[in-house]
């Protein structure tokens, strides 16, 4: 749809005649907001509905208190003015929003800032439509986040992946955190990222974040690659916050009861697109990056734990913690510090640790490990069996949990040297009392065998992939609505 601000019939006419080509593009008519109309809201309906009839729908949208109308404060159809926001008038934007107040309120303070070329959408599914039918990309698209049906990252994903338009801005009541990674995946997906506006919208925030906006030829399309950095940009990654967790949920095996999730972190790297820990862990390890990385990993999550809490979900979260994190003796206080400022308890975080070929010195690990422990956070012995020294390990610390490698659940329905493995890990975590997960669970018939052989709790495929932070919520609804409980049984 698209919306003309009108002040005057006079005006009307002419700025109708210039909008063919946006009837033609949006059959479902173009709305009309009337303000400050002689005669009210109604009588200035109805003699449009008499004049115009049959060239165009008239919709109203909304009634802007006549109070508020004066010089300065709404710019005006087509007039010009020093101001660049007043420049908005060239700009088409679109206003994505279920909320249909809120949606309104959006599209009435844009009006007031001179945009005239504006298109509305409920929900992301909407919006796509709207935008494909349209051909040609917007200049900017003002997004909720939590919208029913498609939410607002995967919105933001099809526009990017389509190119179908410049600039975005979130404009959401969610929590900082969430927003800057929302904004790091935009801008990783070659979009242009202009400041996030919370609500309640505000004139003010609402100017300058479109003011930030720089159009421009063409829209970059960014592949999800991973491509050649140096300690420099990992640094740089690192202070500009494009290292964003994604979670994966671990669920009961008994009752398909969601229990915790891991955190996996990503890199949103601005046009370089999305680069998997794979690629970035063993370097960020040796430029001695990774505890940095440990740490804005651990807080993003404690800031999701707190969100979802809220939510009604309290669940685990796992973070990964590498061998060269634990070379420094201070850790266990930071992470705890760390943990604590956020508002949440260490009872709910489990440190992963993987064996790696690091020399170290033993003492000083177990020392740190210890500690850890005595703080309250769980551990968990990552990759169990394919690591150097697992037993010895596992019995000089008190882990909490012992999860089995991916490579022996693959295909072990099938190959039984996977099972005689599998088999002696369950049994060694039952006599020294530890949590069993298995990793890597892709298919039901990998679920029957391992729930067959007494494992506890499952992570893989089958059950999720790893998710933004802000989906779990959601997903937790809907793995419980369907199906969680067939699963199980
Ligand atoms: P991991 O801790 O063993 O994590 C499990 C990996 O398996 C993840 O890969 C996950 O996405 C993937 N995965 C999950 N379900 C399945 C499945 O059903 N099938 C298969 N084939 N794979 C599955 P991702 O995210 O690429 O992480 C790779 C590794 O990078 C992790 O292995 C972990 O060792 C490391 N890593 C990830 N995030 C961090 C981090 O924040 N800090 C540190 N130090 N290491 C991390
Ligand atoms: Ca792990
Ligand atoms: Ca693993």
């Amino acid at each position: 749809m698209v919306v003309l601000q009108v002040k005057a019939m006079e005006r009307l006419e002419s700025m109708l005649k210039e909008t063919p080509k946006a009837e033609h593009h949006h059959p479902e008519g173009v709305g009309i907001a009337m303000f400050a109309f002689q005669g009210g809201l109604n009588s200035g309906l109805e003699a449009l509905k008499a004049g115009m009839a049959g060239s165009v729908k008239v919709q109203p949208l909304l009634a802007r208190p006549t109070e508020r109308v004066g010089p300065g404060v709404f710019p005006g159809c087509g007039l010009t003015g020093g101001d660049r926001v007043v420049e908005l008038r060239n700009y088409t934007i679109m206003v994505v929003e279920d909320h249909d107040f809120q949606r309104r309120m959006t599209l009435r303070l844009l009006m007031d800032l001179g945009a005239e070329k504006l298109m509305e959408a409920a929900n992301g599914r909407e919006a796509l439509k709207l935008l494909a039918d349209r051909g040609v990309p917007v200049d900017i698209i003002l997004c909720d986040l939590d919208m029913p049906e498609m939410d607002g990252v995967e919105f933001l994903r099809h526009v990017a992946e389509g190119q179908l338009a410049q600039g975005v801005a979130v404009v959401s009541a969610v929590e900082i955190s969430i927003l800057n990674t929302v904004e790091t995946m935009a801008k990783a997906y070659g979009l242009q990222v202009l400041n996030s506006i919370s609500k309640p919208l505000s004139l003010q925030e609402l100017k300058s974040c479109l003011s930030g906006f720089q159009p421009q030829e063409n829209v970059k399309k960014v592949y999800v690659t991973h491509t050649e950095f140096n300690a420099e940009d990992l640094r740089r990654g690192l202070k500009e916050r494009e290292f964003i967790a994604f979670f994966q949920p671990k669920v009961s095996f008994q009752t398909g009861e969601v229990l915790g999730v891991e955190a996996l972190v990503r890199w949103f790297r601005p046009g370089h697109g999305v680069i998997s820990p794979l690629y970035f862990i063993d370097h960020m390890e040796h430029v001695g990056l990774v505890t940095p990385l440990t740490e804005a990993l651990l807080t993003q999550t404690c800031g999701y734990l707190k969100a979802w809490a809220k939510l009604g979900h309290t669940i685990t979260a796992s973070v990964n913690i590498s061998m060269r994190c634990l070379e420094d003796v201070n850790i266990a206080d930071r992470l705890h510090g760390l943990v604590k400022e956020t508002g949440c308890d260490p009872k709910q975080i489990i440190l992963e640790v993987t064996e790696t070929e690091v020399m170290m010195d033993v003492a000083k690990m177990l020392n740190v490990l210890a500690r850890l422990r005595l703080k309250g956070f769980g551990l968990s012995v990552d990759d169990f069996g394919t690591g150097y020294s697992s037993l010895q390990q596992l019995s000089n610390v008190s882990f909490t949990e012992l999860k089995i490698d991916q490579s022996f659940v693959k295909d072990s329905p099938a190959q039984s040297r996977h099972r005689t493995i599998i088999e002696t890990s369950l049994d060694l975590a039952r006599k020294l009392k530890l949590k069993t997960v298995a990793e890597g669970v892709e298919t039901r018939a990998e679920w029957d065998l391992l729930k067959s052989m007494g494992c506890q709790q499952a992570q893989g495929y089958f059950i999720a992939d790893p998710m933004p932070g802000h989906q779990i919520p959601d997903w937790i609804q809907m793995w419980q609505a369907s199906g969680e409980t067939d699963i199980a049984l």
